[in-house]
């Protein structure tokens, strides 16, 4: 999360990624270690040393300073469900609506990560994108995983959504002989989130999308958006999270 976000906004990002990291220490096995840096894996991380160095200097202290008060005043905290720490999930823009996790990796949803929504969101840029590709370029793409692909782009039908998720993300997309997933779709094409529209016109195709991210969890522009409307951390982490309670690590 950008340091210049608002305070609030970071405090709770300092709680979800604290809940985050004790989950996945409590989930992941490794070996001779409790959690590790690889964001595919655990969580990203970087030495202060080098968050420093991308930070301009004239704001360098004063980022780092904000992000440990926020660091220090939610000490402890993490996000629990049944007392146990929930997988915090978040990501940068939901585009105004959250995903719930099955839509994304299948598997299980679980009870906190329900869809909900954000206002206020549109106004980062995070929340449109676009993606133009000419036909060709779009068959090459799809060719790397469908070697088979084959598009008549004069067709209406040839290209098209099948279905939506609940949050209204694309679900299945049909490219001439295959039918595609949103997320497989997302990954290929190279674009921001599964919450797209395209258009067709002269030899080209264009993908409106809406957010940054997965889509699960606490979005971290909505987060900033409700802190400035004068919302709290524990507000903020409500409202992404379902029947959830903000407890002390070591307290039980
Ligand atoms: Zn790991």
């Amino acid at each position: 999360m950008p340091a210049t976000y608002e305070e609030e906004a970071l405090k709770a990002q300092a709680i979800v990624a604290r809940t985050y990291t004790i989950y996945k220490a409590n989930h992941k096995k490794h070996q001779n270690a409790d959690i590790c840096d690889s964001s595919s894996c655990c969580q990203a991380w970087i030495s202060k040393e080098d968050r420093l160095k991308k930070w301009n200097e004239e704001n360098r202290q004063s980022n780092w300073n904000k992000i440990v008060k926020c660091v220090n005043e939610t000490k402890g905290k993490i996000v629990t469900y049944n007392n146990e720490p929930i997988n915090a999930f978040f990501h940068s823009n939901s585009g105004g609506t959250t995903e719930t996790p099955k839509e994304v990796w299948g598997g299980d949803n679980y009870p906190y990560l329900q869809v909900v929504q954000t206002a206020g969101e549109e106004g980062y840029k995070q929340y449109s994108s676009e993606v133009k590709l000419t036909f060709e370029e779009l068959t090459n793409k799809l060719k790397e995983k469908y070697k088979d692909i084959k598009i008549n782009f004069n067709n209406d039908d040839d290209i098209k959504i099948l279905e939506h998720t609940e949050s209204g993300r694309v679900r299945t997309i049909k490219f001439g002989n295959h039918e595609l997933s949103g997320v497989e779709t997302r990954t290929i094409l190279g674009l921001k989130s599964t919450n797209f529209e395209f258009s067709k016109s002269n030899g080209q195709i264009t993908f409106n999308v809406k957010g940054y991210g997965h889509g699960v969890g606490m979005s971290q522009t909505g987060a900033d958006s409700m802190a400035k409307e004068g919302k709290s951390a524990e507000d903020i982490i409500y409202h992404f999270y379902a029947n959830v309670q903000i407890k002390n690590l070591n307290s039980e």
